[in-house]
C-alpha cells in the first residue's frame, strides 16, 4: 500500500476467477508452479480483490484504471514518491495517480 496515494481495490469476477485456476492447474502440470499448493474450493469460495490505481494525466486530463502491479513496476520509489507514467492519449509523460493530480491542480489557487 503505497504512502503518497490511494488504490481501489476491485474484487475479480467469476469468469477472472475461472481463467486463474486454468492457468494454476495448467502451471502445476507443467511444473511452473512454485508457490505453497492452493486448495481450489477455498479458492473458488473466497473473493479475491485485484489492487488498481487511477491515473489521470496532467496535461489532457485522461484517467485509466490500472493494476497497481503494472504501474509498481514502472515506478522508482527512490525517484519519486508517486509513479509518472506516459498517458496512453497524448502520449506525455505526465500520467499521475489521481490524488498527486489533485494536489499539483490545486497548486495553482495558493
Ligand atoms: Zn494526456
Amino acid at each position: 500500500m503505497p504512502e503518497h496515494f490511494k488504490t481501489l481495490k476491485l474484487k475479480i469476477s467469476s469468469e477472472e476467477k475461472k481463467a486463474r485456476l486454468e492457468d494454476y492447474k495448467w502451471a502445476m502440470e507443467n511444473n511452473l508452479y512454485f508457490g505453497p499448493p492452493v486448495d481450489i474450493n477455498v479458492f473458488l469460495s473466497r473473493d479475491i480483490y485485484d489492487e488498481y490505481v487511477l491515473l489521470k494525466c496532467l496535461d489532457c486530463g485522461f484517467e485509466e484504471k490500472t493494476e497497481f502491479d503494472i504501474v509498481e513496476e514502472m515506478w522508482d520509489e527512490y525517484e519519486s514518491d508517486y509513479p509518472i507514467l506516459h498517458c496512453p492519449r497524448c502520449g506525455k509523460p505526465k500520467s499521475v495517480p489521481i490524488d498527486i493530480y489533485h494536489k499539483q491542480k490545486l497548486k495553482v489557487f495558493k
